[in-house]
Order: structure tokens, then C-alpha cells, then sequence
């Protein structure tokens, strides 16, 4: 049994101060406001977000697609750097790299890692012996680091709504359904050697990669876990699922794919009002990549309009450019503000910008990995993160104005701890397996950079 003693706490009925929590088998045993102070000291304690959309082999590539190409740059021309750079990548390397990024998620505040996984096959498509060989490395990665882990394996069929054949980079990502169902039973098998709160669900990569009955045949295999999918992130994505499937890409999933609340559409940052209201009171979540959307340029989220409509959100690093769970919802924050020439645009009227963001993204974080967590309160998996009281800038401020401090002016240097399902993983704003997790990244990378 862990004890944590905060002097201030957000439960779900809001603030509470002197705050005992008691930890079991990695799980929220009991909350007691108003304790006599006991176990572990903590400042400011909220639920940790999980982080809900990750590609953590991108996090190699950071801040190397940012040169001037001879015509214009766009989303599509980062891509094929991506796919250059992942014709090399091993499995030793894959896993190095996903232990670094989930360590820094953890360290940013995140209590757990939804890994959208498509890196499947070697160099040229081929399987390994063990056709979930790069699942049992994210896994590996994640018993290292000791990040909860939602596992989506994607479905990656084709290279556009044509149906026209993987290329180049792209075949590592290829299975066909019986190739996919063999892989989800090893991921299956990858998954129950980690901790009890590790989650398996799927992924149908997007609509331009996948069969419509594709969507379906996901939920099948992922049986109890949550199906993501990437949706409407680009306007030639918009174009090309409207030539093909007759209608734009989320009123499409609204009339043909029963989307409900154990679905999370990544990026929606092209939805006109009535999808955006549609899709909200589906009641999927928006797993939103706010750093991502705007270093590719994919356009802005409405996240005034789905709030109003009670949507559920989340947020994601996706490409791991930048991993700051702060920045994450400052960003999804400002980006409505430039819009709308606004200020406190997600605020609600019982709650402050920076608490809102917070609550939310917990609360639709877990429902998005498939969690039973998100909030401080007994029976749910004790991913919490304390804010440290004795930053400069956190001095004096408490509630919803700290929270304030840290989403909209800090970061993760106000990150004192996280426990992730109970293990505590940061301590004193650093990872406790830091040094070896950063050593094997360094190695693993500076090879890779070079080779590009
Ligand atoms: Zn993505």
C-alpha cells in the first residue's frame, strides 16, 4: 500500500485540500480529504492524462523535416522523409525509441501511452518469424518504462481509396485481414506479459488505407478495446474519401460506421459544423494532436463547437515532434483563440481554462485507451500527476489558477511526479530509469540520422 498526502487534490466533486490517497495493486484504494498528513508529501495532484495518439518511431525524426523542398512543402512531403527513415529502422531500434518517448511522456506529465502501431514487417514487407515482433518491442518498451499502454496494432491495407498497392515504406505497414488477425494474437500475447492495466485494441489506419468493411473486421479483433482511426486531418484526404466514397470523411463514418463511445477519431481538423456536432454527440472521442496538426499544417479543430455539443477529447504527440502535455492543450487552447479572436475559449463557466483542459483530456484520455482511469476516486488505475508547489511560478497560486500556470504559461518543469497505475515512475521531475533509457536512445538514433 502506497500513501500520498497532497495539500491540494482535484476530485471529481472539484478541489479538496489535505488529501490522503491510498494506493493498492495499482489501483486508487481510497480518497480522504481533510487527513492528517501521512506517506508521501505532494503540492498540487490531478489525474495524469493518458496520452492518446503516438507514433513513437516519429519522435527520431524531430526537427528533421523542416528545410525548404523545391516546390512546396506540405504534409505529404514529410511524409516521404518518414517513409525513408523508416526503411532503415530495426527492432532493437524501435523499441529504444519507444522506451525514450514513453519515459518522456511520463516526465511531461502523461500517465499512459496509446501507441498507434503500423511499423510492422522488415525492410521490403516481409514478416518476422514473429509477425508481432514489433508489437512484443513497443510492449518491451513499455515494461521498461513503466508507462501504462493501450497496444493498437493498425490495419494498413492500401495506398489511397483506390485500392492501389503499398509502396516503398508503406510495405512494412501491410497485412491483409487473415495476416492482421495472426498479428493481433501475438500482440495479444505481448500485451498479457505486462501489467495488469496494459489494454489491446485495433486500428483501421484511416479510410484512405482500408476497406470499409475493414472498420468492422477492427472492432471484431480489438473484442472489448477501443478502435482510433485517423480522420479528416487533410483537405486532399477530404477530396479523395468524397471521389471515392461518395461522401466526406466524417459524414461518411457518421451514416456508415456506428461511431460510439469506444471510438477515438484522431485529428478531425476537417469537419464542417454539422459533423463536428455529429461526431460529438456520438459520443467518441476527439483525440486531438495539437503540436502535430500545426508543424504539418493540418488546419484547426473546432473545439469550441464540439465542446458546446458535449464532446469527449483527448490529446496525443503523434509525431512525437515535441512531447509536452502542456503545450499539447495550450496549443488546442490558442488555436481557437487565433480563430475566433477570443480568450478562455474552452473555459466553462465553473471552470478555468487550464483545469477544463485538464479534467477533459483525463476523462477522454481513459475512455480512449480503454483505461478505467482519469479521475482521483477508488477502483480506478492511480495514474496521478503532482505539480511542484515550490516552482517560482506556482508560488502563491492554487485551483484552478495553478493548473492555469501549468497548461497555459508552463510545462513540464512543474512536473514533480506521475504514477502511472501505481508505479511510480517520476520522481522529482525526473524519469527513475532516465539514464539508461536516454543512453540506448542516443545510440539508436545517432546511427539512424546519419544513414538519412
Ligand atoms: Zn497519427
Amino acid at each position: 500500500m502506497q500513501v500520498i498526502h497532497a495539500a491540494q487534490a482535484l476530485l471529481p466533486e472539484g478541489w479538496a485540500r489535505e488529501v490522503r490517497v491510498e494506493i493498492g495493486d495499482g489501483r486508487i484504494a481510497q480518497v480522504t480529504p481533510g487527513a492528517a498528513p501521512d506517506g508521501q508529501r505532494v503540492g498540487l495532484l490531478t489525474p495524469a492524462p493518458v496520452n492518446v495518439h503516438s507514433h513513437a518511431f516519429q519522435r527520431a525524426m524531430a526537427g528533421l523535416a523542416e528545410r525548404r523542398g523545391p516546390s512546396r512543402d506540405s504534409f505529404w512531403t514529410w511524409r516521404e522523409l518518414m517513409y525513408r527513415f523508416l526503411e532503415r529502422l530495426t527492432p532493437e531500434e524501435v523499441e529504444a525509441i519507444a522506451g525514450f518517448v514513453q519515459m518522456e511522456m511520463l516526465e511531461a506529465g502523461f500517465g499512459a501511452s496509446v501507441e498507434f502501431h503500423y511499423l510492422h514487417h522488415a525492410p521490403g514487407g516481409a514478416p518476422y518469424d514473429d509477425r508481432a515482433e514489433m508489437c512484443a518491442r513497443i510492449a518491451a518498451a513499455a515494461a521498461t518504462s513503466g508507462a501504462g499502454l493501450t497496444l493498437l496494432p493498425v490495419l494498413y491495407r492500401f495506398g489511397g481509396c483506390d485500392g492501389r498497392p503499398l509502396d516503398g515504406g508503406q510495405r512494412r505497414f501491410g497485412n491483409d485481414p487473415q495476416g492482421f488477425a495472426r498479428l493481433m494474437e501475438g500482440a495479444a500475447r505481448a500485451i498479457a506479459a505486462l501489467p495488469d492495466d496494459a489494454v489491446l485494441g485495433a486500428a483501421p489506419h484511416s479510410l484512405r488505407a482500408v476497406a470499409p468493411a475493414d472498420l468492422g473486421l477492427c472492432a471484431t479483433l480489438a473484442g472489448e478495446g477501443p478502435v482510433h482511426m485517423h480522420l479528416a486531418e487533410q483537405a486532399a484526404e477530404v477530396e479523395e474519401v468524397e471521389a471515392a466514397l461518395g461522401a466526406r470523411p466524417v459524414r461518411w463514418v457518421l451514416e456508415n460506421a456506428a461511431p460510439s463511445p469506444r471510438w477515438c477519431f484522431v485529428h478531425c481538423t476537417q469537419m464542417t459544423p454539422d459533423e463536428t456536432e455529429g461526431l460529438a454527440r456520438s459520443g467518441a472521442v476527439a483525440g486531438l494532436c495539437p503540436l502535430t496538426e500545426a508543424s504539418l499544417g493540418d488546419g484547426t479543430f473546432d473545439g469550441v463547437r464540439w465542446s458546446s455539443a458535449g464532446g469527449a477529447l483527448a490529446v496525443g504527440s503523434d509525431s512525437n515532434i515535441r512531447i509536452s502535455l502542456a503545450e499539447e492543450l495550450r496549443q488546442l487552447e490558442t488555436s481557437q483563440r487565433l480563430r475566433d479572436r477570443s480568450r478562455a475559449a474552452l473555459a466553462t463557466p465553473d471552470r478555468s481554462t487550464g483545469r477544463r483542459l485538464i479534467e477533459d483530456a483525463a476523462l477522454g484520455g481513459a475512455q480512449a485507451a480503454g483505461r478505467p482511469a482519469g479521475a482521483i476516486a477508488p477502483g480506478l488505475w492511480a495514474d496521478l500527476l503532482a505539480l511542484d508547489a515550490t516552482h517560482p511560478d506556482l508560488a502563491g497560486l492554487d485551483g484552478d489558477t495553478a493548473l492555469d500556470a501549468f497548461a497555459m504559461a508552463g510545462g513540464s518543469e512543474m512536473v514533480a511526479d506521475v504514477w502511472s497505475a501505481g508505479r511510480h515512475v517520476v520522481t522529482g521531475g525526473r524519469h527513475v530509469r532516465r539514464d539508461a533509457i536516454a543512453r540506448r536512445y542516443r545510440e539508436a538514433v545517432a546511427g539512424l540520422r546519419a544513414a538519412l
